[in-house]
């Protein structure tokens, strides 16, 4: 079955194939870690674990590198500002060092709760200095940059393709109005490959260089590591909505300007998660984290199972009424799991294996195959083989539905159960109340719905 993904490269679906077998290639710029992640990023990470796992489903083998960025990511994207890692480590007291390792080993054990599938290779940016200063030498051989008083800038009026990715119109772009605009930029959308550490300030993280102390630009270390794990091109470069005008437009113009060749055949975007009608952002002081969600009693897994609802490229509102829908729905899946008592797998359902196969091969249409998946959860296919077919399902889920043990009531808890309904059917809520409690106690909810009494684990 043809696999279909949307290329940002060329604004349509295109089959994917990877004609020479080979595991396909597969970069995710990573987080800068200087802080929790929020869930407006871990949506993104969502959204590239489902496009694995889909193409795994497939029969694709994935190679799957992500970069740490731990140095260079400025408080302003225009390369003026200060590093959001040296600053955050200032305020929390911490060197650079004990901060980025803290925030990245938050941010698998957040990739662990959301059953996200870790990279196959994690890189640093701060550990791959050397590969990134010889690409800015290989762009100075090829005379497409120059240099200011605070670094080594990349021409872009150099590069004739540069911005058609983002269908950016350059002439005439102003830079963000938010910091001073660097005045010796020749043009706005020049881009730092460089920066001088300031001449009065010590860094926690310089380097030596041809051109002087000081650190990589942002854009840079994707560049590089993709050369470093890849050669000159991916088969796929993920990312969210907004890396598509200015990081993977840079990205862009240093790699092929060096390699000559494409630096990616696909590229995939995930839409933001917004929230009050704006983008969730750390700086927009909105962030929510998975801590907090959890500290309110949700399961990370019912943010997953809500994520899978929507098309990840359609923007996404975060109420935490929409967030506790999903909870129920969560709930209501994994108790009518629950519900089929210990049984083995049968044989999985080929029809609905085939309509929930052509569902995420149409560019992930996630919410059409959830809705399949509920169909097979309520049909008459016989129990067994349900499970089988939903564990098939599972390997693009993520939900973990292997983990869900069948609810089998001990003999005396039964009992009580039994005695309980009887209690309700004599009008005797005082007793009926009474007994839900104890087994509430044992730790079981009782749920009364209209096909009878309904048990989940509590
Ligand atoms: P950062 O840690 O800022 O480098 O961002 C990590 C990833 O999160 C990037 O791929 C961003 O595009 C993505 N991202 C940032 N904000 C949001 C948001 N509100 N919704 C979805 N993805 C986001
Ligand atoms: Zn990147």
């Amino acid at each position: 079955m043809e696999l279909q993904l949307f290329n940002t490269l060329t604004r349509q679906k295109e089959i994917f194939t990877q004609p020479d077998q080979s595991p396909v290639k597969m970069y995710s710029c990573g987080p800068t870690v200087y802080g929790f992640a929020h869930i407006g990023n871990l949506r993104t990470y969502v959204f590239s674990d489902l496009l694995r796992r889909t193409l795994e489903y497939n029969g694709f083998k994935v190679a799957q590198v992500m970069n740490s960025t731990d140095v260079g990511h400025l408080t302003d994207d225009a390369d003026q500002g200060e590093d959001k890692v040296e600053q955050q480590a200032k305020r929390e007291a911490k060197s650079a060092l004990e901060l980025t390792r803290s925030y990245e080993e938050a941010f698998l054990h957040d990739l662990d709760a959301l059953h996200i599938e870790r990279p196959t290779q994690w890189l640093r940016a701060s550990e791959h200095i050397q590969e990134q200063i010889a690409l800015i030498q290989q762009l100075e051989a090829k005379g497409v940059t120059y240099q200011t008083s605070d670094g080594i800038y990349y021409d872009t009026s150099t590069f004739p393709r540069y911005g058609e990715f983002a269908r950016l119109h350059t002439a005439g772009q102003q830079e963000g109005a938010r910091v001073q605009v660097n005045t010796e930029k020749r043009h706005p959308t020049d881009f730092a490959l460089w920066k001088f550490s300031p001449a009065n300030q010590q860094r926690q993280m310089e380097w030596g260089s041809p051109w002087g102390v000081g650190f990589p630009g942002w854009h840079l270390e994707c560049s590089a590591m993709v050369m470093k794990a890849f050669g000159p091109t991916a088969d796929i470069h993920t990312g969210g909505i907004d890396h598509i005008p200015v990081h993977h437009t840079n990205e862009i113009a240093q790699s092929e300007a060096v390699t000559g060749q494409a630096l990616a055949r696909f590229w995939l975007h995930g839409e933001f998660l917004i929230i009050d009608e704006g983008r969730m952002g750390k700086s927009e002081g909105n962030a929510l984290t998975l801590k907090t969600l959890q500290a309110k009693a949700f399961d990370p897994i019912a943010y997953r199972f809500w994520l899978l609802q929507t098309h990840y490229r359609t923007k996404l509102n975060f109420t935490w009424e929409a967030l506790e829908a999903a909870q129920r729905g969560w709930q209501n899946m994994t108790a009518e799991i629950e519900r089929w008592g210990a049984i083995e797998p049968g044989q999985r359902n080929e029809d609905f294996e085939q309509r929930f196969h052509e569902a995420i091969n149409n560019d992930l249409d996630l919410p059409k195959s959830m809705a399949i998946t509920w169909e097979l959860l309520r049909s008459e296919i016989p129990t067994n083989d349900k499970l089988a077919t939903l564990l098939g399902f599972d390997r693009v889920l993520g939900l973990g539905i292997e983990s869900i043990r069948p609810i089998t009531l001990p003999e005396e808890l039964n009992t009580l159960l039994q005695e309980r309904e009887t209690a309700r059917q004599a009008k005797d809520w005082e007793k009926a109340d009474t007994l839900r409690q104890q087994l509430l106690d044992a730790g079981y909810v009782v749920e009364d719905r209209p096909s009878g009494a309904f048990v989940r684990r509590a």
